[in-house]
């Protein structure tokens, strides 16, 4: 059977002035050619800086957003150039969970009316008794009790916020959420209980999640595989091991080394990047990790590295990754 989720050269070129113009000249390249695939039942984190793109991508499968290329499949369907009738039975499947699930939930309406609409909507309940077993049943599921389905949205703490947001999300029946920066507002002692709400929601429900987030120290918690982005584009794709233990891009590389870690002699060196994320109205010739990378060499400014395999199910995009291995310091501290 196809993959739950295959994003094929996914890419969202903003003409500046905001199409406007007749014939834009320039563009802003948000999203630059972006493929992978989710299973069913897994999480997939993207991860990178602000700006490079993951949201960007994660509207693009919710069509939020209409890609400019490439293909986005939704169990098997391509949904990036569907129609939005043809498209509406399929918006079920992929619903999403944002930093803010106020942004999305209006002051005016009723816990329980907020879950009821997405159920009514795609016409989920068989009747009312129906309807009302299953707004329950989410309160349940979410570790909300029953009573505050008669709620306003204002009375809640953030954590439980984000527990309605999640609901909402499970009352449209979805094989995939996109979570995006779904933790990133919350305490900490709280980042952690929502996160793992999500993880047995998971395995309860044989969820897929597209996990979006800056966090890499909160990813390393919930996640089966890891993309990380920068300007655009994959630097690198794995496992959750193969890109903690051993990434093969310097950005990754870079990010990790700000994670703080547990066990003090673990302690890594902080990489500094320096320089900001450049613009993604002009990126930068060859590599775009180019004008920050602590290893750039003459090949990197001008030839382009491709996502290439590494070892098996692990890729990434950089140069360093065509020499001999020690020629490579990426490989000289493999982290335990
Ligand atoms: Fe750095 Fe060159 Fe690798 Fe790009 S290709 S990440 S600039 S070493
Ligand atoms: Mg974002």
């Amino acid at each position: 059977s196809p993959p739950l989720l295959e994003v094929n050269d996914l890419k969202m070129h903003f003409p500046l002035g905001g199409g406007l113009l007749r014939s834009p000249t320039k563009f802003v390249y948000a999203v630059d050619g972006v493929s992978f695939r989710v299973e069913r039942g897994e999480t997939l984190s993207l991860v990178g800086e602000s700006g490079c793109g993951k949201s960007t991508v994660g509207r693009a499968i919710l069509r939020l957003l209409k890609p400019t290329g490439g293909q986005v499949v939704l169990s098997g369907k391509r949904i990036d150039d569907m129609s939005s009738g043809t498209l509406r039975p399929l918006r079920r499947r992929a619903q999403v969970v944002f930093q803010d699930p106020f942004s999305s939930l209006n002051p005016r309406i009723r816990v329980r009316d907020a879950l009821a609409e997405p159920i009514n909507n795609f016409g989920l309940a068989k009747n009312r008794a129906d309807l009302a077993a299953k707004l329950d049943a989410l309160m349940d599921k979410v570790g909300l009790p029953r009573e505050a389905l008669g709620r306003w949205p204002h009375e809640f703490s953030g954590g439980q916020r984000q527990r309605i947001g999640i609901a909402r999300a499970l009352a449209a029946e979805p094989d995939l959420i996109v979570c995006d920066e779904a933790v990133s507002a919350l305490d900490v002692s709280v980042k952690a209980q929502i996160v793992n709400l999500l993880g047995d929601l998971q395995k309860e429900l044989g969820l897929a999640l597209l996990f979006i987030s800056h966090d890499l120290a909160i990813v390393e918690h919930m996640t089966h595989r890891v993309a990380v982005m920068y300007l655009g584009k994959i630097a690198e794709i794995g496992t959750k091991r193969q890109i903690f233990a051993r990434p093969r891009h310097p950005y990754t590389e870079a990010l990790l080394s700000a994670v703080p870690k547990p066990d003090p002699l673990a302690k890594r060196d902080r990489i500094m990047l320096k320089g900001d994320v450049p613009s993604p109205i002009s990126p930068p010739s060859g590599c775009r990790f180019h004008t920050r990378c602590p290893y750039v060499f003459d090949r990197c400014r001008t030839e382009e590295p491709r996502l290439r395999e590494v070892e098996r199910g692990h890729e990434a995009a950089c140069h360093l990754n065509d020499r001999d291995p020690q020629d490579n310091p990426l490989l000289d501290g493999a982290r335990a």
